[in-house]
């Protein structure tokens, strides 16, 4: 199918006039979300998709900006024919609280002072972000989501989301992530954070206003060198840059210009990051991220924190990736399937290090798309099933399905577990038989599905068994639904 841009779009403000408790006791008002929407809003407001971004994002998730030479930052998979496919679902990505992209944060004036707040602004969490997003979605009309995706610390607003608000989410794909910021994680965010602090031009957070501008841009550019290495990977290093020098034969022997190709690519990108992030955002959401812990320090167990969600996850690590290594989203992984969450954990193989999730098209759009197109049996079956108690007559059986209109009836013990089936074929044998008795016709041993079985497991069993109905049973053997042929077809040629 082919792949296409989301085309022109433009970043909208939603004002939040009420305060925002924090989680942390401070309060904020009035504050403003910046957001971008692509695809429509279908009339059952069901098919929204919310992106997370990561810690240097923003709104801008796809499409493009008038006059701008690069798309949104995930314009690889959202668009038409691409995994959130704008043509079925409406994606929906804001900018975080406390950034400096059109929501409020640092740089955002305080109405108390009428200056910008510096080092006034509360401190956030991702709590708090996450309740903001919320606001967004009820502006929205949004009670539900289809599925909520991110990677990195967007991965983290993911689990986030499935904690505090677990039945608003349907699906969730959280990417290179983990549910607790490691040592190392906080290590160079702290590295990041001295960088900043330690530059003049930082002066405790007060450089809005200066005229010429002055940002703390040594600071700010050192601390994204230092964070772009580790969104690399050794391996991507060596194919990018090797030991090329930039611009020149030989060494220089000096310290006035970079010697290596990979010093110029960092100053370069470092640079560019000042023109287009402050400084305090950088400081704010990086401690929000330090603090993220879904254990609460330990005082919960991983599994604990996610019970009472009933998402269905899919989680991606990337093997290259040493910022958040996968054995962090096998972790998550584990805890989601200790509480029977529907999770399923795949690693995308990759030289690229942590950014592959922004660069991998191919295997991300492949991976993405399987998930948010999979059904499971629970979601196609047939609740009212009408069933038939263990010891009635032939005679019962034919008039429950002449009456009801059905030809599959399950047939249950005195403690209402499946005990059998019998269809309208054993009826007529019994006819031809003359017999009377429901046990002498019912089939004891009955193929079943489980309502988290994938549609099309169920599919294949009714293929090998030559059978056009599974009753569908929970764990005590209850039947709770009925899969037909009929009814997966139908799905077949609606996703088509
Ligand atoms: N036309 C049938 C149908 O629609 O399922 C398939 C023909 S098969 C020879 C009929 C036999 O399959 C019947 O004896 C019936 O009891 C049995 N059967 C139907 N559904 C079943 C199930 N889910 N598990 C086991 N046996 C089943």
């Amino acid at each position: 199918m082919k792949r296409e841009s989301a085309g022109l779009v433009e970043t909208k403000c939603h004002p939040i006039p009420e305060e925002i408790a924090l989680e942390h006791g401070g309060r904020l008002a009035p504050a403003t979300v910046a957001y971008e929407t692509y695809g429509k809003l279908n009339r059952e407001l069901s098919n929204a998709i919310l992106i997370c971004h990561a810690l240097s994002g923003d709104a801008h998730a796809a499409g493009w900006h008038k006059g701008e030479e690069k798309p949104g930052w995930w314009d690889i998979i959202i668009g038409p024919g691409k995994a959130l496919d704008t043509d079925n679902f409406f994606v929906i990505c804001s900018n975080v609280l406390g950034g400096c992209k059109g929501t409020t944060g640092p740089s955002s004036l305080n109405p108390k002072t009428g200056k910008p707040y510096g080092l006034d602004f509360p401190f956030i969490t991702v709590k708090d972000m996450v309740d903001v997003q919320k606001r967004l979605l009820d502006h929205l009309g949004i009670d539900k989501l289809f599925a909520v995706i991110g990677g990195s610390f967007g991965g983290m607003q993911v689990l986030q989301w499935c904690v505090s608000y677990p039945k608003m989410v349907r699906l969730a794909v959280p990417i290179a992530t983990s549910a607790y910021s490691s040592p190392q994680q906080i290590a160079f965010n702290e590295v990041g954070r001295r960088a900043i602090t330690s530059d003049p031009d930082w002066d405790n957070g007060n450089y809005y206003g200066r005229f010429p501008p002055t940002p703390p841009a040594r600071g700010l550019s050192l601390a994204r060198m230092i964070g772009h290495i580790t969104y690399l990977s050794d391996e991507s290093m060596h194919q990018k840059f090797g030991r090329r020098l930039q611009g020149k034969t030989e060494f220089g022997f000096d310290l006035a210009s970079p010697d290596f190709q990979v010093e110029s690519y960092l100053s370069y990108h470092g640079d560019a990051f000042v023109k287009r992030f402050d400084a305090n955002s950088y400081l704010y959401i990086t401690k929000a991220i330090d603090y993220f812990d879904l254990t609460k320090n330990g005082t919960l167990s991983l599994a604990e924190a996610f019970k009472g969600t009933s998402t269905k996850f899919l989680v991606i690590s990337i093997s290259s990736d040493w910022l958040y290594p996968p054995y962090q989203c096998k972790e998550i992984a584990e805890a989601l399937s200790a509480n029977d969450i529907d999770v399923r954990h795949c690693t995308i193989r990759s030289n690229y290090g942590h950014d592959a999730f922004l660069l991998e098209s191919g295997q991300m759009n492949y991976t993405i798309q399987n998930f948010l197109s999979r059904r499971s049996v629970g979601d196609v079956m047939i609740k009212d099933v009408v069933t038939i108690r263990q010891g009635s007559s032939v005679e019962e059986a034919a008039m429950i399905m002449m009456t009801e209109g059905v030809t599959h009836l399950p047939v249950t013990d005195a403690d209402g577990k499946l005990a059998g089936i019998v269809t309208a074929w054993d009826v007529s044998k019994a006819v031809a038989l003359k017999l009377t008795l429901l046990e002498e016709i019912m089939t004891r041993n009955v193929v079943i599905s489980a309502q988290e079985d994938p549609v099309e497991q169920a599919a294949k069993r009714m293929n090998e068994h030559n059978i056009s109905a599974l009753p569908v049973v929970d764990a005590n053997h209850w039947v709770i639904g009925m899969i037909t042929s009929d009814g997966v077809s139908r799905l077949v040629s609606v996703c088509r």
